[in-house]
């Protein structure tokens, strides 16, 4: 079933287009991430989801029925903001029932829901707290429970970790995952950072200047990314693009890196291209991971090169090393107890069954 469902979806800020025809669909009880770069959209998208911002251009549907025009009080859906939006001067349990008072929900279910939400999240202790006797850590959980308490239909989050230092986010994290995994809730969940996307979300929508790049699972985004951007925002480092030509023979397709002079072709046969190789141009982007570039060989289908170390970064379980390859700077990852010696040649095996090609005019993936 269809929970929520953005259609044709365009908003404008003044003549700024913020957003651009989003289409969206999310099935009950999923965990929809809206990624991408700061000024993208992805706060304005929620809100309008959420009835805070106006729509210029679509529709929203909530199970079905159009709330376009419905207040975001009777919209069913609780919203959990980056700065909490707690209120400084009422303890936690005030805090916490304020919208169930407001839609004058009974004593007995008020204190129902307080007992079971704050022991769920932990702040049974802190009730009588004022927010500013609260860590960061406790008052995104209070804010989490003022959203929980009143069972919404979908919980929208906005940046939800952002304030929390690095240790906290990746608890925090976690314990947003089991809050999911445990109520099932359907949750529309917005972030900058990948990992965060990629650990939570059941789909991910990839943004960019006000356009969905790709709506997919999080295996989907990282292995089969549509378009340049998905390729070079999902990872670390980025996947490394390497410049050059599509060669089509009769029955071989392979890929020319730039400066090779022909002698560096690469077999594209295994690729699955989206469509005849045949219907693309010839200047292309050819894709590979930095953790795909392999120190020994793993596959069959692995393709052997000599590269120059250039660069050695230690980032403690791994190090990062910055090749030469036909004048291209490209990086591979490997573990640190692997030796490398920089300034020198070295074998290495390109795994050719994790590479993705785009087209370089369009930068869609071919
Ligand atoms: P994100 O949450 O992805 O960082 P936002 O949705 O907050 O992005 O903003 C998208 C764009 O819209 C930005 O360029 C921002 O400056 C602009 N914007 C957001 N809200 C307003 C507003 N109320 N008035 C004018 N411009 C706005
Ligand atoms: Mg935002």
């Amino acid at each position: 079933m269809i929970t929520l469902k953005v259609q044709d979806l365009s908003k404008n800020f003044g003549s700024t287009e913020v957003l651009k025809k989003i289409n969206l669909e999310i099935e009950e009880g999923n965990f929809l991430v809206l990624l991408g770069p700061s000024g993208c959209g992805k706060s304005t998208l929620l809100n309008i989801i959420a009835g805070l911002e106006t729509i210029d251009e679509g529709t929203v549907f909530i199970d079905d029925y159009n709330v376009s025009e419905v207040e975001p009080k009777d919209r069913n859906i609780a919203m959990v903001f980056q700065s909490y939006a707690l209120y400084p001067s009422m303890n936690v349990k005030e805090n916490m029932v304020f919208g169930l008072k407001q839609s004058k929900t009974s004593k007995e279910k008020i204190e129902e829901q307080l007992k079971k939400v704050s022991s769920f999240l932990h702040v049974d202790e802190l009730l009588n707290r004022k927010p500013s006797q609260l860590s960061g850590g406790q008052r995104q959980r209070v804010a989490i429970g003022r959203a929980l308490v009143r069972e919404p239909r979908i919980f929208l989050f906005d940046e939800p970790l952002s304030n929390l230092d690095a240790k906290l986010r990746v608890e925090m994290r976690r314990e947003i995952k089991k809050l999911h995994q445990t109520l099932k809730t359907t949750v529309v969940y917005v972030t900058h950072d990948q990992t965060e996307a990629m650990s939570l979300g059941t789909n991910i929508a990839i943004m960019n200047h006000g356009v969905i790049q790709q709506y997919d699972t999080p295996e989907n985004i990282y292995n089969k990314p549509n378009n340049t951007f998905v390729a070079d925002f999902i990872g670390s480092p980025s996947m490394n693009l390497i410049n050059g030509q599509l060669a089509k023979e009769a029955n071989n397709v392979s890929f020319i890196p730039e400066g090779s002079n022909q002698s560096g072709k690469v077999s594209l046969n295994n690729y699955n291209f989206v469509k005849s190789p045949q219907e693309s141009g010839n200047d292309i982007y050819f894709g590979i991971r930095p953790e795909h570039i392999h120190y020994k060989k793993t596959n069959d289908t692995d393709f052997e090169v000599n590269l120059r170390a250039d660069l050695k970064e230690y980032v403690g379980h791994e190090q990062i090393i910055t090749f030469n390859y036909y004048s291209q700077e490209i990086l591979g990852k490997f573990p640190s107890t692997v030796k490398i010696e920089t300034g020198q040649e070295m074998k290495l095996f390109f795994d050719l069954s994790q590479i993705s090609v785009f087209d370089k005019k369009t930068n869609k993936r071919i």
